[in-house]
């Protein structure tokens, strides 16, 4: 479908239109019959409703769900969310996503996800321990949770925490599990986890951002010019992922963020945010009020109208859609979140010549490095401990050599980068930004070398699809 008038009346739901989106990359691929059908379908759904005591006394029944879209490749991966619009839609939607995340950035995974339906904020810590426990122990009796069949990470509405209190109840129930920590990714660094996990996400998107800006052609595309520096921003959702990507981009890279936007509030203001003192404040006063720039009387629709080079909606799904998206005034869309494009906001946007940036290449970041913690978690062992010091005395006998050579001694800055060995937040950085740059370069190579796709997210898919069905056919799955 490539005109505004082959769209369908309603907008398709979020399932729907990953389907709709999943079938026009399918169309650049010639797969035998069946299995196109076979990668789209959604292999197993689970829907729980489970009852927790709450403080106030009350016997409360939860719903919640977990949705395997594939296991094809073990064990199937993705994320738990907390949030008030988890729907069975949603996280099929959301599995199927991961899925084609994880073929697109070689993580050799299938795709799950899961949610249960509550408004975190409304919960005690207490209370959120309780209802996470129960639903942790209902997807490890039902084979939906496990080192090798099914490994949640945070999303939205969860976190380290949440992750811990997960890992424990697998390891109650399988005391003699020796590879029980693998069960679940995003744990607390001291249970497990890995450093640089919980910044992941937004680190991943900050080196998708830095590869476009190294590509002339696909600056130019998009209508930039130069580098990072100054370049006006707009993030919606300053959480896990918003934030840091955010505060990457300003703090590290020069950005300027214009424009944010939360469930609190909007701030707007063209000298530029200051995003960490920003957060500092939702956190303590719970709005933007009293924030320099802060309103509560723009609505999402015209907070993304505001002019901009890069427009990140970094919150939840469905947010630019055919209502909007004509009033999009930014160069470029970078999808943080996942599916905060509709199918039919994607199709203006293409009309309008907007690049996006799609949500399965942006925010692959996450599972990348969770993919990195699980290997620590079977190998027992931290990157770097074999040969960090090893490295360190192969730099220090290079700093000796040249010395002597030179006859001069070396460079307060150089002598320090060549005596340090990599450690684990080094190590989790590099093969992120490897993995960030690689499947670029494979989007890239897949959009531009061939004229019929002429978006990023067709040549994802492309890409991501073509990965799955070799898999298929290679194992005969
Ligand atoms: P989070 O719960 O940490 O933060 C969500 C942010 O979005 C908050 O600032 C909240 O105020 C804001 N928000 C929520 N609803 C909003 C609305 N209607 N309008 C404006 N702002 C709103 O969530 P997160 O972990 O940062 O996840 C954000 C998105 O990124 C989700 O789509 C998630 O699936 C995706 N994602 C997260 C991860 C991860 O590692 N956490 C990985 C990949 C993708």
């Amino acid at each position: 479908m490539s005109s505004l008038d082959a769209q369908p009346a309603v907008e398709p739901s979020f399932n729907e239109g990953l389907s709709m989106t999943v079938d026009r990359a399918l169309r650049h691929l010639d797969l035998p019959p069946g299995l196109a059908a076979q990668i789209k379908a959604c292999d197993s759904v689970l829907q729980l409703h489970f009852p927790v005591w709450l403080d106030d006394g009350v016997y409360h029944i939860f719903r919640g769900w977990r949705a395997t879209h594939s296991s094809h490749l073990l064990p199937a991966k993705g994320g738990i969310r907390y949030a008030v619009c988890v729907d069975q839609d949603e996280v099929e939607a959301l599995a199927a996503l991961m899925t084609y995340k994880c073929a697109l950035v070689d993580v050799p995974f299938g795709g799950s996800k899961g949610g249960v339906r509550i408004e975190p904020g409304e919960h005690s810590e207490r209370e959120l321990e309780a209802i996470t426990r129960r639903f942790a122990r209902e997807l490890v009796v039902r084979g939906y949770l496990s080192p090798g069949g099914n490994v949640p990470a945070p999303d939205m509405g969860t976190g380290a925490r949440e992750m811990g209190w997960i890992a424990d109840v697998y390891r109650t129930l399988h005391p003699e599990e020796i590879n029980a920590l693998a069960c679940v990714t995003g744990k607390p660094v001291t249970s497990g986890g890995i450093p640089g996990r919980i910044e992941a996400t937004g680190r991943g998107a900050q080196f998708a951002v830095r590869e476009l800006f190294r590509r002339p052609e696909d600056m130019a595309l998009a209508g930039l010019e130069g580098d990072l520096a100054g370049k006006r921003i707009v993030v919606q959702g300053l959480g896990n992922v918003g934030f840091h990507l955010a505060r990457y981009l300003s703090e590290e890279d020069g950005a300027r963020i214009v424009g944010v936007m939360t469930r609190e509030g909007v701030v707007l203001d063209d000298r530029g945010i200051a995003v960490a003192e920003l957060r500092d404040h939702l956190d303590r006063h719970g709005g933007v009020a009293g924030y320099p720039g802060g309103r509560t009387d723009v609505d999402a629709d015209a907070f993304l109208a505001t002019p901009c080079d890069l427009l990140i909606p970094a919150a939840i799904e469905g947010q630019i859609h055919r209502g909007n998206a004509a009033s999009v005034q930014a160069k470029l869309v970078l999808e943080a979140a996942n599916g905060p494009v509709t199918f039919g906001g994607d199709e203006i946007l293409r009309q309008r010549g907007i690049p996006v940036l799609p949500d399965l290449y942006v925010n692959a970041g996450g599972v990348t490095v969770s993919y990195f913690e699980w290997i620590k978690n079977l190998s027992h062992i931290r990157f770097g401990r074999l040969d960090r010091r090893l490295d360190e005395g192969r730099g220090e006998r290079i700093v000796r050599a040249l010395e002597q050579m030179t006859g001069r001694s070396t460079d307060a800055a150089l002598r320090a980068e060549l005596m340090t060995g990599a450690d684990e937040l080094a190590l989790v950085r590099s093969g992120l930004d490897d993995t960030m740059r690689q499947a670029y370069d494979e989007i890239s190579e897949t959009f531009h070398g061939n004229d019929a796709i002429d978006d990023y997210r067709t040549a994802a898919f492309v890409v991501a699809l073509r990965k799955i069905a070799n898999t298929y056919l290679d194992l005969g799955v």
